[in-house]
């Protein structure tokens, strides 16, 4: 069985990674999406498509699975009655959807799909919004995503990048 779990993934962080360990204890392959793949430099959407793929990939090493993964960079087509079957171009066959997005799972739902809600995971704090306004006003975000993410992160200079795009003009 395969499963497939979207997000933007900005950053991916510690809620994601709970998830994701779940659904590997109940698929034997796992699809991972990431949206609004063409989005990048800005307040809303600080990394690339590649930079969430390296995060990701590596997050993903350090849980030592032995189970197939795929991140697939997923684009918008700003079209959500079509946007299932743009999924399903992109990847790979899936048997069901795991989300706790209501637009994605009432899209997926009426596209016949199994969908299952995993529950929030302490989100609070878990939450990509808040974890982008720590790291813009100096606030510990590290401890909100795995270590792999920290390391990623640290190597683009993502934090000197969102702050620097969220500046005045000269
Ligand atoms: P943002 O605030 O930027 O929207 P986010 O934390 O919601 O960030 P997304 O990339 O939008 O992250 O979420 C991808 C998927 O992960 C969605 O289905 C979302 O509901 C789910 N998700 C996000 N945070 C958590 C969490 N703490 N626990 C469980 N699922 C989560
Ligand atoms: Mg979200």
């Amino acid at each position: 069985m395969r499963g497939l779990f979207i997000g933007r993934f900005q950053p991916y962080h510690l809620g994601h990674h709970e998830v994701v360990k779940k659904i590997l204890e109940e698929v034997d392959e796992l699809i991972i999406g990431i949206g609004s793949a063409q989005e990048s430099h800005t307040v809303e959407n600080p990394f690339t498509a590649g930079e969430r793929i390296m995060m990701i990939s590596k997050a993903i090493d350090e849980l030592g699975t032995r189970k197939k993964v795929y991140i697939v960079p997923l684009e918008d087509i700003y079209r959500n009655s079509l946007w299932v079957a743009h999924i399903c171009s992109m990847t790979p066959r899936f048997d069901v959807v795991y989300t706790n997005n209501p637009l994605v799972y009432r899209l997926f739902r009426e596209a016949n799909f199994n969908v299952v809600k995993t529950g929030m995971i302490n989100r609070h704090e878990y939450q990509g919004t808040e974890i982008r306004k720590k790291m813009l006003e100096g606030d510990n975000w590290e401890k909100f995503v795995p270590k792999a993410v920290v390391e990623v992160i640290r190597q683009i200079g993502g934090i000197e990048r969102i702050r620097e795009i969220a500046g005045k003009d000269f």
